[in-house]
């Protein structure tokens, strides 16, 4: 077929823009992302060719070979891996197929350090050889495809590319690239050496380049006629922990996970027994932008017997510990393994459930560190992780517990806005007479701390958790107790403050006794808005507050659902009035304005919580009456 010239999606001239001028400084990576591709390449080679092993042709071992040529300023990256097909290179070359792509766009401030971060966490791959490239050439023939159907690409990386159909008798990749005018340097052994071993040593492929000897009698170093491997070219995980360094153990995470920054922590162990498999787990330093998306991609690769088998491994994990990457080497499970099959494998069953473990010791261990070091890291990780670990109190029954612990709340007894209280931390400071953990919960910090609910907290001094993320009225659901003593919300069902209250116990009662009939007046006053009226202690500056009757849904939790485009049923709220209040002592049920103040103090607290009023008019003609009638 003749050539071709076709253009790039648009995203593609986006990214190729932006990471030409923002990633410059950190140009070296392009031999990291075109070596993992090749490395990809060849092992869905290995993948393919165990059904069908005429796809090794007569070249079974599998390389990449690196080279340059310093009179013609190049480049090049040969592999014997699955190669492509014309079509292939097309979609492949030209376009981004990755989910979220959209999303990542969206994200970008224009502001070059932010975006370089991002860039990094979207993974540049192949676009990034124009950093230091101002002409890339492909040539490629896919495995089992004739010599005729080879295909050559070619772009200067602004606007479009050309494809057109060679002879090519090699399977695999040809990869030129056609260095700017300034970056000689990289035209040198030493130098392309020391980035692939700095970069790219794990990469379980052989990095083939040609072997050079220092030449006493020239004085210079002289190409031989032999390769030499450049690369420690076995898969990282195999070695034994004492022979892997701290450093090699981030590299590794930096080529997994296409990220620049070192990851907080990492495990690696196999495991022995019913299952065997090998396993090393990091969590990452910052979160990618869609992380709270459940449909984020898991960042578990599996590996059978060292052979890769697939990407996004999300039956390894369960979704609330999506932010893990590594990778699980199984013993056990066949070659030929699909996510059909992985569904309903009892191996995949105990690997899942060996790498929820560990990485909940990991985090443990964090969270436990006595070191400021240590400590920085769980917060770092709680900032940005935490809103997707609080998922597995829901999601995991069987650690529940253990998740519960490794969760962080903000609090009324921490000044920051930080979530740096953990459920043992409020146990520990738990009053000698109080039983139950308080809560609270709301749309923001600001509204948490001054709803009128804490009042009663705030004059005893209990501590009370307050709760702003959306996730945190659906994990309470699922978690009722922690360490035997019961969470309690400060806005639902009858306050009881059990022994916290005692003394005034007496007192509290015959008041009751007293305004027993003007009670009953304001419930018929409100029975359209009101599930029930009664007197409250838990107030002491405000006159009324809502609650939600003993297993109704929160006004909060039906406002988020209704936020959010669900049918909440609607519960009506229990009106709550403060005794001790003048607004409320000031009630008379004989006086005209009687019903007009009932609504009044219903509204109000609605308002107080962050609701909001259906007939917002009548409200205002309301209390303009009232004000009208004072003033008067
Ligand atoms: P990613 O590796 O994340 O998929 P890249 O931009 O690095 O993204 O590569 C895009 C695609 O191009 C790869 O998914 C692969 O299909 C194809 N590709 C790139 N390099 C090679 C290669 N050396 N051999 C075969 N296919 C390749
Ligand atoms: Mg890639």
């Amino acid at each position: 077929m003749a050539q071709e010239t076709m253009s790039f999606q648009a995203e593609v001239k986006q990214l190729l823009h932006l990471m030409i001028h923002s990633l410059y400084s950190n140009k070296e990576i392009f031999l990291r992302e075109l070596i993992s591709n090749a490395s990809d390449a060849a092992d869905k080679l290995r993948f393919e060719a165990i059904e069908n092993a005429a796809l090794y042709e007569n070249d079974p071992t599998l390389r990449i070979r690196v080279s340059f040529d310093k009179a013609a300023r190049t480049i090049t990256l040969d592999d014997n891996g699955i190669g492509m097909s014309r079509d292939e290179a097309v979609s492949n070359l030209g376009t981004i197929a990755r989910s979220g792509t959209k999303e990542f766009f969206g994200k970008l401030s224009g502001d070059q350090q932010k975006d370089a971060a991002l860039i990094g966490q979207f993974g540049v791959g192949f676009y990034s050889g124009f950093i230091v490239a101002d002409r890339i050439t492909v040539e490629t023939r896919r495995a089992g495809l004739p010599a005729s159907e080879g295909v050559r690409w070619e772009s200067a990386g602004e606007g479009d590319f050309a494809v057109e159909t060679i002879e090519r008798a090699a399977r695999g990749t040809t990869i030129t690239l056609h260095l700017r005018p300034e970056e000689d340097e990289l035209l040198s052994s030493y130098r392309l050496k020391s980035i692939i071993q700095k970069y790219s040593d794990h990469v379980a492929l052989p990095i083939l380049m040609q072997k050079e000897e220092w030449d006493a009698e020239k004085s210079e170093m002289v190409a031989k006629d032999e390769d030499e491997t450049v690369n420690q070219a076995s898969a990282l995980w195999t070695r034994a922990k004492n022979d892997i360094t701290d450093e090699q153990y981030q590299q590794f995470y930096q080529h997994l996970a296409h990220d620049h920054e070192n990851p907080l922590a990492w495990t690696h162990n196999r495991v022995e027994g019913r299952s065997e498999y090998t396993q090393l787990l990091y969590v990452p330093a910052r979160a990618p932008f869609d992380m709270l998306n459940r449909d984020h991609r898991s960042g578990l690769k599996l590996y059978v017997k060292r052979v890769f088998i697939m990407d996004e491994a999300e039956q390894l994990l369960p979704s609330y510990l999506r932010f893990v990457k590594g990778v699980v080497d199984s013993s056990d499970l066949p070659l030929n393994v699909s996510r059909e099959i992985l569904q309903e494998s009892r191996d995949v069953k105990a690997i899942r459930e060996g790498v929820t473990k560990r990485t909940l010791s990991m985090l443990e261990e964090l969270a436990n560190a006595e070191d400021d070091a240590g400590k920085d890291k769980y917060k770092t990780f709680w900032n940005e992780f935490g809103q997707v670990l609080k998922e597995g109190v829901g999601e995991d029954s069987a650690n529940r517990e253990r998740v519960a612990k490794l969760v962080r709340f903000a609090s009324t007894h921490t000044d920051t806005a930080e979530q740096n209280v953990a459920l043992a931390d409020y146990v520990a400071r738990m009053k000698p007479e109080q039983t139950k953990i308080y809560y609270v919960t709301a749309d923001t910090l600001q509204a948490a701390k001054n709803s009128p609910h804490l009042e009663v907290f705030r004059k005893k001094g209990v501590e009370v958790l307050l709760l702003t993320d959306r996730v945190d009225e659906w994990m309470l659901s699922y978690l009722n107790e922690f360490d035997g003593k019961p969470l309690a919300s400060v806005a639902r069902g009858d306050l009881d403050l059990g022994a916290l209250n005692d003394e005034e116990k007496e007192a509290q009662e015959k008041v009751g006794e007293e305004l027993k009939p003007l009670v009953e007046r304001m419930k018929e006053a409100l029975k359209d808005k009101a599930k029930d009226v009664r007197l409250t202690f838990r107030l002491t500056d405000s006159p009324s507050c809502l609650v939600a009757d003993d297993g109704d849904m929160s006004g909060y939790l039906q406002r988020m659902l209704k936020a959010a485009g669900q049918n909440a049923p609607a519960a009506q709220p229990i009106l709550e009035v403060n005794p001790e209040h003048a607004l409320v002592k000031g009630l008379h049920a004989e006086n005209a304005d009687f019903a007009d103040w009932c609504h009044l103090l219903f509204d109000q607290a609605l308002l107080a919580e962050g609701g909001s009023l259906d007939d917002p008019a009548s409200f205002v003609k309301r209390t303009n009456a009232l004000l009208l009638a004072r003033a008067g």
